[in-house]
């Protein structure tokens, strides 16, 4: 198995009284055949320029009695076939040389029977010999006339598809004809009887339908599958033997046809062609592609030809001289099979009931093996089932009663226990930190700590400072701050995280408060209402922020339901971190994911330039090195006395090449420091893009929250692009303060709170919406830019 073993090709000819002794000489080896033409029988066809050939094949047979044609061909091949591999004979020549005697026999003589029914012969009576093995076997005989398949047992009693027309179909397991009936004998005589069928009925079809039967392919296949008996063998193995007693091989000219029996000629030479092909592609080692599809005998030979089977080729030849070009052609044909190499395998399967079967078996055996250890090891009533719902519960019990400290230590009993322990732990913890998280945020509102955006806009509603502290109402209510105990993003930093704790700390002592790590809530009384962010980058931190009543508005209640934005708008306005959360996916998505691209495009930058910079330096320490051993060599040569000639220095091969690398490593240096400068520059504008995108995520952000939640609705008309103010340009406080009935007290409003009075507000409209504009234009440049690079 998996060794490339040639394809066996024979030699048969046929018994004849006019031998042309000085044309075809056999070789003492019994394997070589050479030819002779003499002068006068050159016509035609023939090369004109050759008379000699010589050919070497597996075995001539000359004059050799059935019995011993199947001893050569087909005795291996039809007991391997027992083992699992599939097995091909192929009979090949010109009409009358023998072929159908060599695969069939003369059927009313039993000494004369040919390879087909001493094949069936020889499967039975090992079928017999194996009596530890089932084998059956089944038999199907096709004939392929003119590109159309025939049944050849069509008339047997047959229960399966009676459909027609065949067709040929390929899946992974093989080719197989749907259609063709195939039939199970349980003994050699009904074997028998199948051929025997088959071969009426191959006579009788070349009477009834005019079918010319040298003109026709004929496949008996002998399919075989052996199960050992015993039980405990799961495998089995399958094989098919085709035995092909092919169409005469002889060339259109010679047979004169005309009509229709030149439409069968035409139809015989194709498919004989073809099949010389595939024949030509399988010898060739380098061609992966072998046409079998294109007539159907080759495609329903296609897994018999080659590939993983064994492989027998008889040509059969006449004797006679006038048979010579015939003769000729029909050698070359076996030349060329013998280049075809197979790898012949063992088709094996498995069935799955018997596995099945045995893996219960051994299951059983085990766990009894497993009762015998546990009663010599004293342990007793271990069960190793899987566990149900009430052992489970148990062991989870056990396990958060470990966790409090409950219960001292869990045992252990077997290995399934100890994986559903180790499951538990897992369920608990998952379970607790629900739990801890829920409670937390019935209490507080969690922001992503590297959500910069959102702190901002914490920070621009004055809940905390710059550096992440609280800034407490005027009057005096404070809130709660602390560091998440769980980032609500996955891949938190938790450098960042640790700096940021550092700085809430040392804020609070500067603030006289104590840690805010403690946990306890931190006052502050601050009143700052206006916050500017706190780093360039955006990188900020996770924290707990109550949720802050704004202005005069009812408290919240503190487990009520996140509120929908609009519509309609709610009674009391959301948190601005839950707004901003909302906004950024509404109608600051846009705007929100080019400050993302930017401060990633930022981010890549400064990392490049970091990276050069650890460059350069190396680039530098490598050039102070080389520096120094150049002075070394320098001052070895001036103790040494100088070499001149015509007033120049002669220097060493070693100081010439530290020379030469000092020159490539400045030219390095230099390359370095301008890609560095560059980056910097691109640095400093990515800054600057991200730091507008901030801005006007924020102000925006600020303009869509209190428009949404603050203004009242009728002012909101005013508010509206061409309407005469931006609400983001007063404190929120001033504009919710207005009443509905407060409304002519608007005007005066605007003169108070606008810096240059109403005059103004056109003023400041237009100024708003230039730097928006101005914004977005640079971003998208910025962007492109970024993107070209
Ligand atoms: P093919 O199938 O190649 O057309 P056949 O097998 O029908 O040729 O052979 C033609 C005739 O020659 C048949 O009558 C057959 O019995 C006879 N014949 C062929 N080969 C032998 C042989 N080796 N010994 C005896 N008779 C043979
Ligand atoms: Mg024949």
């Amino acid at each position: 198995m998996g060794s490339r073993k040639k394809v066996h090709a024979f030699v048969r000819v046929r018994p004849t009284d006019d031998f042309a002794h000085e044309m075809i000489k056999y070789g003492d080896d019994n394997k070589t055949i050479d030819i002779h033409l003499k002068k006068d029988t050159r016509r035609g066809v023939v090369n004109n320029q050759q008379t000699d050939w010589s050919f070497k094949l597996d075995r001539v047979l000359h004059d050799a009695s059935q019995d011993l044609v199947y001893e050569t061909v087909a005795k291996d091949v039809v007991s391997q076939a027992l083992n699992g591999f599939n097995g091909t004979i192929m009979c090949y020549g010109q009409t009358g040389a023998g072929k159908t005697y060599t695969m069939t026999g003369a059927t009313e003589n039993y000494k004369h029977r040919g390879i087909l029914p001493r094949a069936l012969q020889q499967v039975f009576k090992m079928i017999e010999e194996r009596p530890t093995h089932a084998i059956t076997v089944r038999v199907s005989y096709l004939e392929i006339y003119n590109e159309s398949l025939f049944d050849l047992l069509s008339t047997m009693p047959y229960v399966g598809p009676s459909v027609t027309p065949m067709t040929i179909v390929e899946n992974p397991q093989g080719v197989f004809i749907k259609g063709l009936s195939v039939h199970l004998t349980s003994q050699e005589e009904d074997a028998f009887s199948l051929l025997f069928e088959g071969e009426t009925n191959r006579i009788i079809a070349s009477h009834t339908m005019n079918k010319n039967s040298s003109r026709s392919h004929c496949i008996f296949t002998i399919y075989v599958e052996a199960r050992s008996r015993t039980l405990s063998d799961e495998k089995y193995v399958t094989s098919k033997i085709n035995l092909v007693d092919l169409a005469g091989s002889e060339r259109l000219g010679k047979s004169r046809s005309e009509g229709r029996v030149l439409k069968e000629a035409t139809y015989i030479n194709k498919s004989l062609s073809f099949l010389e092909q595939a024949i030509i592609a399988l010898g060739d080692q380098k061609r992966d592609h072998i046409p079998f599809r294109q007539c159907k005998l080759t495609h329903a030979l296609k897994d018999s030809l080659g590939g993983n089977c064994n492989m027998v080729l008889v040509t059969n030849i006449y004797g006679e001289a006038a048979q010579l070009e015939e003769t000729l052609s029909s050698l070359r044909f076996a030349s060329r099979m013998k280049l075809v190499t197979t790898e012949p395998a063992i088709n094996e399967k498995y069935d799955a009931e018997r596995m099945v079967k045995n893996l219960e078996k051994e299951l059983a055996l085990l766990k009894q093996e497993l009762a015998i250890h546990d009663s010599l090891a004293n342990r007793t009533l271990v069960n190793y089932d899987p566990m149900d719902e009430i052992q489970i519960a148990e062991i989870n019990s056990q396990v958060r009663r470990y966790l409090e400290g409950t219960l001292e230590e869990i045992d252990i009993i077997n290995l399934r226990q100890i994986q559903e322990v180790f499951n538990q732990f897992r369920v608990v913890l998952s379970q607790q930190e629900q739990e801890v998280e829920s409670t937390l945020r019935r209490k507080y509102t969690l922001i992503d700590k590297n959500d910069y955006a959102a702190i901002s806009a914490v920070q621009k509603a004055g809940l905390v400072d710059a550096d992440g502290h609280l800034v407490g109402e005027p009057d005096g209510q404070g809130f709660g701050l602390g560091v998440a105990p769980f980032s609500t993003k996955p891949g938190k930093k938790s450098k960042s995280k640790k700096m940021f704790k550092e700085q809430l700390s040392s804020s609070a002592r500067k603030e006289g408060a104590s840690s805010p790590l403690s946990g306890k809530d931190l006052d502050v009384s601050t009143s700052k209402t206006q916050l500017t962010p706190s780093s360039k980058d955006g990188d900020v931190k996770d924290m707990l922020v109550r949720d802050r009543e704004t202005s005069n508005t009812e408290p919240l209640a503190s487990d009520s339901p996140k509120e929908e934005l609009r519509p309609p708008r709610p009674s009391t306005p959301p948190a601005k971190p839950v707004a901003f959360e909302d906004f950024k996916n509404e109608r600051g998505s846009e705007i929100n994911r080019i400050f993302k691209e930017n401060k990633s495009i930022l981010n890549e930058r400064r990392k490049r330039a970091s990276e050069t910079t650890q460059r350069i330096n190396a680039i530098k320490r490598e050039i102070d090195m080389t520096k120094e051993a150049l002075n070394l060599q320098k001052s070895l040569r001036e103790k040494q006395g100088e070499y001149e000639k015509k007033g120049l220095t002669i220097i060493d091969e070693e100081e010439f090449l530290l020379v030469l690398k000092l020159r490539d490593l400045k030219k390095q240096y230099r390359m370095e420091h301008q890609d560095l400068r560059d980056l910097r520059a691109e640095v400093q504008y990515c800054q600057h893009l991200v730091d507008q995108c901030r801005h006007r995520l924020l102000t925006e952000f600020d303009i869509w929250y209190n428009e949404s939640f603050f203004v009242p609705e009728d002012l909101q008309m005013t508010l509206k692009p061409g309407g005469s103010i931006r609400p983001g340009m007063m404190p929120l406080s001033k504009i919710v303060s207005l009443g509905e009935d407060d409304q002519d007290r608007f005007g005066q409003l605007q003169q108070t709170t606008l810096p240059g009075g109403p005059d103004s507000v056109s003023f400041y409209n237009a100024k708003v919406k230039m730097e928006q504009k101005h914004n977005h234009l640079k971003t998208m440049m910025g962007l492109q830019q970024a993107h070209r690079k």
